[in-house]
């Protein structure tokens, strides 16, 4: 959809503390599978950028510019895609470009990226770079899985006309708060954060499919509801030994401080949900994860439930009463962060 939005200018970096290049991605052949990710950060409807585009960047100094504002900085964009596909939320408006929040919560000014100025949905694939999130039997790692299913979510939302960005385009560092602040630029209609789960509690009678809504929020509910139900009638056609909590289903789960899941909790005023779509940790369903086709099984599921949310009432359903939950959720934070690189 942004495939035709020129770029803009020389790439600056003025007060990022980036840090070297980011890991190199974990490939999914590694569990025996396919590698279905493709080239990181660029492909897809809101994050397509031109190869073309990053080879004339160069770095310069910090040095204030006395030009007119850069063609970028008065594009005015919400958000910009980084030449090397990075999301970064817009904070300001500088003569030699724009002010970025980076996935580590740095500041960076950028004049070289993709405007972007609204979407429909955002999608987040959970966790990434040294944040593996959880690791299957078979070594598959959820952040993987997460963003194999996120991409075609997004594909399949872009094919039915629904403008999609994505927080995090390839395997790198991100906060909770920068997911967020993602979120509370863009204000899509839906946001919805991918996960695969871990530790159920035994055996389950079908996909234990868990997908969080925020409690003060009815539309919030039923994204959940709507996602849960796309997902678990998809997944019931394996007929394989599920494993799952007793309080599967559409749900709240409340911290301290609200919500309990930070990118639902931060993202208020966002209708918004989080999916733990299926169990990593569970030997068939790390399985079906390391096959491509399953991805797409999981990431079609996910996209007509949105769809559903769109463009009809539907109420949903699974909506299921959790039980309380103590052990604070781990991980997201700043320390340790290191960003990816921005061109
Ligand atoms: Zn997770």
């Amino acid at each position: 959809m942004r495939r035709s939005v020129p770029l803009f200018g020389v790439l600056l970096l003025a007060t990022a503390a980036c840090g070297g290049p980011a890991p190199p991605p974990v490939s999914r052949a590694a569990v025996g599978a396919v590698a279905a990710s493709g080239p990181p950060p660029t492909s897809g409807p809101a994050t397509a950028v031109s190869p073309a585009a990053t080879a004339s960047t160069t770095v310069t100094s910090a040095a204030p510019r006395p030009a007119a504002p850069s063609a970028l900085a008065q594009a005015r964009p919400k958000v910009v895609v980084s030449p090397n596909g990075v999301v970064l939320p817009v904070t300001g408006f500088e003569n030699n470009g724009v002010r970025v929040l980076t996935p580590c919560e740095n500041s960076a000014v950028l004049d070289a990226g993709t405007p972007v100025k609204g979407a429909s949905v955002v999608l987040d694939p959970g966790h990434g770079g040294k944040e593996s999130g959880a690791v299957g039997p078979n070594r598959l790692a959820e952040k993987n899985a997460n963003l194999a299913v996120t991409r075609v979510v997004r594909d399949t939302l872009a094919r039915n006309g629904v403008a999609v960005l994505l927080t995090r385009t390839g395997d790198y560092d991100m906060t909770l708060t920068a997911r967020a602040a993602v979120v509370n630029a863009i204000r899509p209609a839906a946001f919805v954060s991918i996960h695969h789960n871990a530790d159920p509690d035994g055996p389950h009678n079908g996909p234990g499919t868990e997908t969080y809504y925020q409690l003060a929020s009815a539309s919030s509910k039923r994204l959940a509801g709507l996602i849960y139900e796309e997902v678990t009638r998809a997944l019931a056609q394996y007929r394989i030994a599920w494993v799952g909590d007793t309080d599967a289903g559409a749900k709240y789960r409340t911290g301290s401080n609200g919500d309990y899941y930070a990118v639902l909790r931060q993202t208020a005023g966002t209708t918004s949900s989080l999916a733990e779509l299926s169990f990593i940790s569970n030997p068939p369903e790390a399985d079906l994860l390391a096959q491509p086709a399953f991805d797409d099984v999981e990431g079609q599921a996910v996209a007509r439930g949105i769809l559903r949310y769109l463009r009809s009432n539907d109420p949903g359903s699974g909506y299921t009463t959790p039980y309380p939950r103590t052990t604070p959720a781990g991980g997201g934070g700043k320390e340790g962060c290191v960003d990816p690189p921005l061109r």
